[in-house]
């Protein structure tokens, strides 16, 4: 579904690209002084006693492995609940390019045939590049209704063919009118996995969705719905932790845990290995859309999390440098880096265009390397390197640090039911997208320093190692 109820405002205006680490803290906030410091056990006990008096968070597992995370705002007039499924547009199998997308509708549609919003409430839902997310938005009184629909998603169930009909057209006309304005993120990612991962050399992002039978759209959503690991529902709101706590139990406790999955195997080609996926060079490959788009990609190391976490800070530190380019400060470009390209080969930084009507690929493919080439470096905007990753650390924490939500609710006007809802989920989203819990990445973040982060960039950032994809319109 497209997030088109609302334009959502400042920190988290990049959610609806789906991708992740796009976005420099927007305030250096006051240092996360309430945050546990070292990794000594004895410190961790007392972090956990911290954790477990704290009443405005708590993030715990049901006895099925659905994870829970709650945060308490006191002020929210909203209560914001998000199921995240973990399964995104580069995990789909061969040949079945956006059926995630596909399952996400079906999932929305089949509890509310018509319109996203009940009686005290709105839903909605999207699918990222690492994962699938169905949200509710509810008045204090209708939230248990929404909690209980959540529950209904994770359940499975048999797609019926009008239903499937419906929504192969619901998406296919989404993707059209997306690509028609230049937007081809989402699916350059899905059609990145296809091309590099399964070995396609023209990928049907709309026609896979149409060649989509019942039988094969209830495996489909069987194989992402449910509870499994990675499923993990998040909720922010006013309601005292308690009280959510014991909700929560209630409705999702008797949920079963869902069977595994198999991973997806390739067709046909050989199976993509990690030395496949991260090779440099340049590739090209069709598609059904539009526009040409431009994707360049770097495997990363991943020895630990603090290797993960220099990934992510990388990633926004060459979108600070993509900001700079002039070849690429142009309308209707938009480049985006991110590390959430994250598939069982292996993890990559990638920096990802849509090049729209006659713009040259040359000139914007030269700003990318030389974006990267310099992510160390500052400038205009792009803080000096220690301070970007203080900044960044500090905004991993994501707590609602009462002044930091004070000044963003005076500058919002508190016309924004949802601030407290964005701020909770803008680091959700990161921690998915880096595929870490919120304690790792707190601790990668924590355990990152200059020296870790400027090896990284000398050896894995480099011209040499970087491989490309050009998607093109078949002829
Ligand atoms: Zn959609």
């Amino acid at each position: 579904m497209p997030r088109i109820r609302r334009v959502w405002a400042g920190r988290v205006a990049c959610l609806v690209m789906g991708l992740t680490g796009l976005v420099v803290p927007a305030v250096a906030q006051e240092p996360a002084a309430q945050e546990p410091a070292a990794a000594e056990p004895a410190a961790q006990a007392a972090a956990a006693e911290d954790a477990a008096a704290d009443p405005t968070r708590a993030e715990w597992t049901l006895d099925n492995g659905l994870t829970v995370s709650v945060l308490v705002a006191p002020d929210a007039p909203l209560q914001h609940t998000v199921t995240f499924l973990p399964h995104g547009l580069i995990d789909d199998g061969p040949g079945h390019t956006q059926w995630s997308h596909l399952v996400e509708h079906l999932i929305l549609r089949h509890t509310d045939p018509e319109g996203l919003f009940g009686e005290g409430y709105e839903l909605n839902g999207e699918t990222t590049t690492r994962s699938t997310h169905l949200d509710t938005y509810a008045e204090p009184h209708a939230w248990r209704t929404t909690l209980e629909r959540h529950a209904a998603w994770l359940q499975p169930f048999e797609v019926d063919a009008p239903l499937l009909a419906r929504e192969q057209e619901a998406v296919t006309q989404e993707v059209l009118a997306l690509a028609a304005v230049g937007s081809t993120h989402k699916w350059a990612d899905a059609a990145w996995a296809q091309v590099v991962r399964f070995g396609a050399e023209h990928v049907e992002v709309v026609g896979a969705v149409a060649g989509c039978t019942p039988s094969q759209a209830t495996a489909a959503l069987a194989g992402i719905t449910g509870v499994r690991p990675g499923t993990h529902v998040a909720i922010v709101g006013a309601m005292p932790l308690e009280e959510v706590r014991v909700a929560v139990e209630e409705v999702f406790g008797p949920l079963p845990a869902a069977k595994p999955v198999p991973a997806p195997a390739a067709s046909g080609a050989a199976a993509a290995d990690a030395a496949a996926v991260g090779a440099p060079g340049d590739r090209h490959a069709t598609w059904d859309l539009p526009q040409r788009h431009y994707v360049a990609w770097y495997a990363l190391p991943d020895g630990d999390v603090v290797d993960r976490a220099a990934g992510e800070v990388l990633a926004a530190r060459v979108n600070g440098r993509l900001a700079l380019a002039t070849a690429i400060r142009k309308p209707g470009l938009f480049a985006l880096a991110g590390a959430d390209l994250i598939t069982p080969e292996g993890r990559f930084l990638r920096v990802t265009v849509g090049l729209p009507g006659e713009v040259e690929l040359e000139p914007v493919a030269d700003a990318i390397d030389d974006a990267v080439r310099d992510v160390l470096q500052p400038g205009i905007g792009v803080q000096p390197l220690g301070v970007f990753l203080w900044q960044w650390a500090v905004g991993a924490a994501g707590d609602p640090e009462p002044g930091a939500l004070r000044r963003d609710r005076e500058r919002a006007g508190r016309a924004d039911d949802r601030l407290e809802a964005q701020f909770a989920i803008s680091p959700m989203y990161r921690q998915l997208g880096s595929d870490m819990t919120r304690e790792q990445r707190l601790d990668g973040l924590r355990g990152l320093d200059l020296e870790r982060l400027e090896a990284i960039a000398s050896e894995f950032l480099v011209k040499t190692r970087r491989a490309s994809l050009l998607l093109a319109p078949r002829d």
